[in-house]
């Protein structure tokens, strides 16, 4: 192979995959290369909550803008994405996370975005029958979800229709610059020359970019999911109280925690310093433990050679979930929702999420090398943002710069001094 194209995006992710459609749509040649399957990691494992509540204040506006997008998506596409907009409820069970929840609805109020404080009467309206433990809860009525599997693929339906190519099985194993700008990409299938590459590699972003002596601060934490056996219909509205959950349109629940698994590697060591804060405020919820793939990423991650095995080793991340987390999970849904008792887990699994220090992902034109773009660390909440996510790249590549502020986003953030704290409610 040796191709030529305008943009090559290195990842078939939602983010990639948006970034692809939307290029497309401006006229772009777009080569799309996944190492794996489309959206075959992050992007079709998440619960599929597409919220603007919780977010950091600096994705309200990004996420506003997705939910317009979300609204006519399957129009967009002609496709069944599975999207309901029936809000999303988090409750809270003291005086200091209500007052923290209150807090976030002013600063949310000052971007134009709505969302109620319910009492136990209100919320019982939201999810009849509920047996939540809890004081209230924030309801963001415009919220909603979708489902993971349906959407990247539609949009690298759609990417095609237009033009865009997706190479699927086809890892990247290097980005190539000639004086300080992006010349192309060396493939497992060869090279493909272009002025423009997009990192859009998800866990991966972190290995992938210190082979051009970048330094993105990556952890990768294991989360799992389980989807039900049907149940009687009670509501829509994505929620977290403790559990989080989703139930379909046929009726079935994605369920899930907060609690996540992190396999140690060398990467965890080597960016410690980076996540000591997030990990101490987290640290009942994350279990570390020591598993195979550890032993595999131990092996040595810090030459090319070795990277290009990694991906071609683990096409598809595919953890195993964790079952007895899963179950709780299962027990916890029964007293939550008495009318769920009859519900069983029908399929279970998990993805490594990637997350950055400030839990804020990096969108941004890198000045060097010129050409190279990320779209990655989305750390834990970016398949919501997909869609926008896709549109502000393509801005960025195509019109030197993008319609929304993305300065919160910069890659500089991680090495100027910024000081990295999370800012997230949920
Ligand atoms: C359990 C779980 C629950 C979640 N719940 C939610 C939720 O409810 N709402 C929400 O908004 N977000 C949620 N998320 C987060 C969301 O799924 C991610 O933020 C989003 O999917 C990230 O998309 P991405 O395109 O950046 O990465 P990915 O989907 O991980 O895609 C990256 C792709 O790049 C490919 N790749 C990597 N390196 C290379 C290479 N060198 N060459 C070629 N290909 C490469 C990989 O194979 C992969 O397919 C959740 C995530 C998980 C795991």
């Amino acid at each position: 192979m040796d191709r030529t194209a305008d943009v090559v995006v290195i990842g078939a992710g939602i983010a990639g995959t948006a970034t692809a459609y939307y290029l497309a749509r401006g006229g772009a040649r777009v080569i799309v290369c996944e190492k794996g399957e489309i959206a075959g990691e992050q992007s079709s494992r998440n619960w599929g909550f597409v919220r603007q509540q919780g977010r950091d204040p600096a994705e309200i506006p990004l996420m506003m803008e997705a939910n317009k997008i979300w609204r006519g998506l399957e129009r967009e596409l002609n496709a069944d994405l599975e999207w309901i907009s029936a809000g999303n409820m988090v409750t809270f069970a003291t005086e200091e996370e209500r007052a923290g929840w209150e807090a976030w609805q002013k600063t949310a109020a000052q971007y134009g975005l709505s969302s109620r404080i319910l009492g136990r009467a209100e919320m019982e309206a939201v999810i009849p029958g509920n047996a939540f433990d809890c004081l209230g809860g924030i309801f963001t009525e415009n919220d909603g979800q979708a489902e993971p599997a349906k959407v990247t693929a539609a949009l690298a339906r759609a990417a095609e229709g237009r033009g865009a190519e997706f190479l699927t099985h086809c890892a990247v194993y290097e980005v190539e610059t000639t004086a300080g700008a992006v010349s192309g990409v060396i493939t497992e299938r060869g090279g493909i020359r272009a002025p423009v590459v997009v990192c859009a590699a998800g866990a991966w972003s972190g290995r992938m970019l210190r082979t051009l002596g970048l330094k993105l601060p990556q952890m990768w934490l294991k989360g799992s999911v389980a989807r039900t056996t049907p149940g009687p219909i009670i509501s829509h509205s994505a929620t977290w109280t403790g559990v989080a959950f989703r139930q379909r349109r046929d009726g079935t629940f994605n369920i899930a925690t907060r609690s996540a698994d992190h396999d140690l590697t060398v990467e965890s060591l080597l960016n410690l310093p980076a996540f000591m804060g997030s990990f101490a405020r987290n640290k009942r919820a994350i279990k570390l433990r020591l598993n195979h793939l550890s032993r595999d990423l131990l092996a040595g991650s810090f030459s090319k050679a070795a990277l290009g095995r990694e991906l071609t080793t683990h096409r598809i991340l595919d953890p195993t979930p964790n079952h007895k987390v899963l179950n709780q999970t299962l027990a916890a849904l029964h007293r939550l929702l008495p009318a769920t008792a009859e519900v069983r887990i029908d399929r279970s699994w998990a993805g490594y999420i990637d997350m950055t220090p400030d839990m804020l992902p990096a969108i941004d034109a890198v000045g060097e090398p010129s050409g190279l773009v990320l779209a990655t660390g989305f750390s834990g909440h970016g398949f919501g943002m997909g869609p926008i996510v896709g549109r502000l790249v393509s801005e960025l590549i195509l019109n030197g710069e993008a319609s929304l502020d993305l300065s919160a986003f910069r890659f500089g953030r991680f090495h100027d001094g910024t000081k990295l704290t999370p800012h997230t409610v949920v």
